[in-house]
């Protein structure tokens, strides 16, 4: 089976197009929340990932766009989007992101948005928070989002943990030995650097990952940020990936 792994789309509808593009044949989609959120296209991305059949979590801003008090730990220009989302998103895109789980286990993966101890807060930035997440749920592997950074960690059978950043990008990720952790980055506002779209794609018959960037039309999504009225520098901030 080939599995994309999406995460952080934040109604960025270009991007998610890009992305879908880009992965070729893929027979499970699973996604880690955020799907909403700074972005001007929240019922569009949420049509299309029913149209993908996607499996997932909710993240903080999904939460913020249903009516969660979680907003008031927003930035303003997070919490005017968030507003913004909430009087846009249509009955049906609602529903569908309430039904959304704080975590989920398929086929031997755990899915969060944050980390598996606070799946809407809590940022995996650190070996031990990384650590923490991969001892709290029931499976050997764990896909996560939230931070719009690719990462990978493995604990080993001593527990220690094992950043392994330097592989990814750079062909598929074997995926033996202990305990892993992996977060595909963000498709719609990534924030390390690099302004394309990331995702991931999992092969389960080598048992490899393998990260993906798609470049999309940047000025599209520009675009709609502006005719929607939600902050510049949610526009701004895409040109440059931080
Ligand atoms: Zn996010």
């Amino acid at each position: 089976m080939r599995i994309a792994v999406i995460s952080d789309i934040h109604a960025n509808l270009p991007a998610l197009d890009a992305v879908v593009a880009a992965a070729g044949a893929i027979d499970a989609w699973w996604h880690c929340g955020d799907v909403v959120g700074y972005g001007p296209h929240p019922n569009e991305v949420v049509a299309r990932l029913r149209e993908l059949d996607a499996v997932g979590v909710m993240g903080n801003h999904d939460a913020a766009a249903l009516g969660s008090p979680i907003i008031e730990w927003f930035n303003p220009y997070a919490a005017e989007a968030a507003l913004w989302t909430r009087r846009t998103l249509t009955e049906d895109a609602r529903a569908w992101l309430a039904a959304l789980p704080e975590q989920v286990v398929v086929d031997g993966w755990t899915i969060v948005h944050g980390s598996a101890r606070d799946p809407l807060q809590e940022y995996v930035t650190s070996p031990s928070v990384a650590l923490a997440t991969m001892r709290h749920v029931p499976t050997r592997t764990t896909l996560c989002g939230h931070t719009h950074v690719p990462k990978a960690w493995r604990a080993d059978e001593t527990m220690q943990v094992v950043e392994d950043g330097g592989s990814i990008g750079a062909g598929p990720l074997a995926l033996e030995g202990g305990l892993w952790l992996l977060n595909p980055g963000s498709v719609g506002q990534p924030r390390d650097g690099d302004r394309r779209a990331a995702a991931m794609v999992l092969d389960t018959a080598a048992g490899t990952a393998t990260w993906l960037r798609a470049a999309y039309p940047i000025a599209a999504t520009q675009a709609a940020i502006r005719r929607a009225g939600l902050p510049e520098r949610l526009a701004a901030r895409l040109d440059v990936g931080r």
